[in-house]
């Protein structure tokens, strides 16, 4: 048995997380694969190591001292290594990497430092091998992952021992470190994971799950215990945010389950993607909800649709515009437009449409919100939508976007919308 077990900034952000995370790994002698971020907040008002490293590269960029910042970045990690009795002569690293910074110095590779400071001190605290991620995640020039070669990589360093390794970067083919997006020792696990053929990728963070609903809307919402992999991007592509975007394929290319879990309670089992397909098709239920707030509407009516509707929605990609959803029916099109910082484009081209098809209706509906709710089944669908109209929230648009099924109700509203579809959810489930 083997298990990936990657650890997020919250759960690394002092020497006495530090040990928390080195019981949670040493209590299961599976847990032989360790991913770490950088350390991020102690408290409200603190700084993630990372931010302080992008500031870092600011200044430098500049032509300004960052020598305070990089302290602070040393100090955090000087305290951890001491907290933990470690030996690690981290105060050569941190010289090291600082007397490396230029002007020229890439911003990946000063973001980069945090996770592999991180990793090193990990290391000792488990008595684990450090393998840099340098050494073998690989992208092309275009930012995106070798997997084959990675993954070859991987297996050939790692060769059975346990190891850490730091999330967050690896290397382009010239050698200079690239980063993913924020967020993206979640995509290092998952690769790591499927490189290896773990039987289980455990993401370590400070939630206790996947929940059910957004927990500033619904007091107490229930922890989803188990998810396919396409029901979790279904809802992440809504605007579920625990994990990374990109860090479900790899795992379920190769059909490992991905375990989210918290640092802080242990004793629960969090949520469970990697759910058959087959499991999800047994009682109808209604599973959770998601949402994305600041939407607009455009509706084009008009007969012989099939050409116009590849023209209007190249006319919003053009201006630039983020296309949420679009569906094209005999007589309507609709699409769901991203508007949050693009309000003044929006009407731009919806005014451009407007002249351009003089004959054609085209209605814009803004401030909407989508309220996605992730069903087993379509049976409840009906009741779902009486519940949420019954609290005076109306329904303008009802889009079958399996397995989500996608409510537009006033973005004002969504609130109590998604109050009264959650109260449906837990008279049946
Ligand atoms: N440390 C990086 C960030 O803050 C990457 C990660 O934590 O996954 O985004």
């Amino acid at each position: 048995m083997l298990k990936i077990t990657k650890f997020g900034g919250s759960s690394l952000a002092d020497a006495s997380r530090f040990l928390r995370v080195r019981d949670i790994v040493l209590s299961d002698i599976s847990r032989r694969v360790v991913v770490v971020s950088a350390a991020g907040r102690r408290h409200a008002g603190d700084h993630k190591i990372t931010d302080l490293l992008y500031l870092c590269h600011a200044h430098l960029s500049y032509g300004v001292s960052c020598w305070d910042l990089w302290r602070r970045i040393c100090d955090r990690y000087i305290d951890i290594r001491n907290g933990c009795s470690l030996q690690f002569p981290i105060e050569q690293e941190l010289e090291r990497i600082y007397a490396g910074l230029t002007a020229q110095t890439g911003c990946d590779e000063i973001a980069s430092r945090g996770e592999y400071l991180s990793a090193l001190l990990m290391a000792e605290l488990l008595g684990y091998t450090f393998v840099d991620s340098a050494d073998w995640l690989q992208f092309d020039y275009a930012g995106r992952v070798l997997f084959e070669e990675s993954c070859a990589s991987l297996q050939s360093l790692a060769d059975g021992r346990k190891i850490v390794t730091p999330g967050f970067y690896g290397v382009l083919p010239n050698g200079a470190i690239h980063t993913f997006s924020r967020g993206g020792s979640d995509v290092t696990g998952s690769l790591a994971a499927a490189a290896l053929h773990a039987d289980l990728y455990e993401n370590w963070t400070d939630v206790t799950g996947i929940l059910a609903a957004d927990p500033r809307i619904v007091t107490n919402p229930a922890t989803i215990a188990q998810l396919s992999y396409e029901e979790l991007q279904a809802l992440s592509h809504v605007g579920t945010q625990v994990l990374h975007e990109s860090a479900v394929e790899p795992v379920r290319q190769r059909q490992i389950p991905l375990q989210i879990r918290n640092t802080w309670q242990p004793e629960l089992p969090g949520t469970r993607i990697g759910l058959p397909r087959a499991d999800c098709a047994g009682e109808p239920s209604i599973v959770g909800f998601a949402g994305r707030r600041n939407l607009a509407m455009l509706r084009v009516a008009s007969s012989g649709l099939t050409q116009l509707s590849g023209e209007v929605l190249q006319t919003l990609s053009r201006a630039g515009l983020n296309v949420f959803y679009s569906a094209c029916g005999l007589e309507q099109l609709t699409v769901l437009i991203d508007a949050s910082g693009s309000t003044e484009r929006l009407h731009e081209c919806t005014e451009r449409l407007r002249a351009r098809y003089a004959n054609t209706q085209i209605k814009l509906r803004e401030n909407l919100s989508i309220l996605a709710a992730l069903l087993r089944g379509t049976e409840l669908l009906p009741k779902l939508v009486a519940a949420v109209q019954a609290s005076g929230a109306p329904v303008h648009y009802l889009a079958d976007a399996r397995p989500c099924l996608l409510m537009i109700v006033n973005d004002s509203q969504y609130e109590t919308a998604l109050r009264a579809a959650y109260s449906v959810c837990q008279t049946i489930n």
